[in-house]
């Protein structure tokens, strides 16, 4: 995928997120890798209406979260998470969303470091195809430094499940793909409501 072709499926991506509410308020932030080596990825601006973005609210990253092309805008402020996911798993798209479903989760594990999900056809959009699979998704505590949050995260994520929780904040998810990852946000939110909602039958 060319560099303009991502910066188009950026936009539409931010927008069908918006609209289901998992990107309100200009939060969240959706990258795509346009480099492997040395790493280069679009990235969506901070403080923009993820429901309306333009080509010039995507920008252009090199390593270390230098900007390639100029802008007056500022790259999201979690950037630095995107980069380390980036340089620790193959990922080809790293896609970032508060949804009201991932502060609910984690508000009913709060004394837990992980949720599990189990026995539900969904699982296999992660690329799990074990129908006995047992599919751990890790919850991390939420860190005001960005260098912080992303260590923790890093340091907290397994190779089997493509995202991770952080607390009261947010979902992290990413695949080869931007096609993948978004796959792996919409399974997630399907997981997370599917909980949310047994929990209210108990
Ligand atoms: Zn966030």
């Amino acid at each position: 995928m060319g560099i303009e072709e991502s910066r188009n499926t950026l936009i539409q991506t931010a927008r069908e997120f918006y609209q289901r509410g998992w990107m309100l308020g200009t939060s969240g932030n959706l990258s795509i890798r346009t480099q492997e080596s040395p790493l280069q990825f679009l990235i969506t601006a901070s403080g923009r209406d993820k429901g309306s973005l333009t080509e010039q609210d995507i920008l252009l990253i090199a390593e270390n979260g230098l900007l390639v092309e100029p802008s007056s805008l500022k790259p999201s402020a979690e950037t630095a998470v995107h980069e380390k996911i980036y340089g620790h798993f193959s990922a080809g798209a790293v896609y970032h969303v508060h949804s009201v479903s991932a502060a609910l989760l984690c508000h009913l594990h709060r004394n837990k470091s992980k949720v599990t999900f189990s026995s539900l056809e969904m699982i296999k959009g992660l690329d799990i195809w074990d129908p006995k699979a047992i599919v751990e998704l890790p919850i991390v505590t939420n860190h005001a430094e960005i260098p912080e949050l992303a260590s923790e995260i890093i340091r907290h994520s397994n190779s089997s499940t493509p995202g991770i929780l952080i607390r009261n904040h947010g979902l992290y998810a990413w695949g080869k793909t931007s096609f993948e990852a978004k796959r792996h946000v919409e399974i997630f939110e399907y997981l997370f409501q599917y909980n949310i909602g047994l929990a209210m039958l108990r």
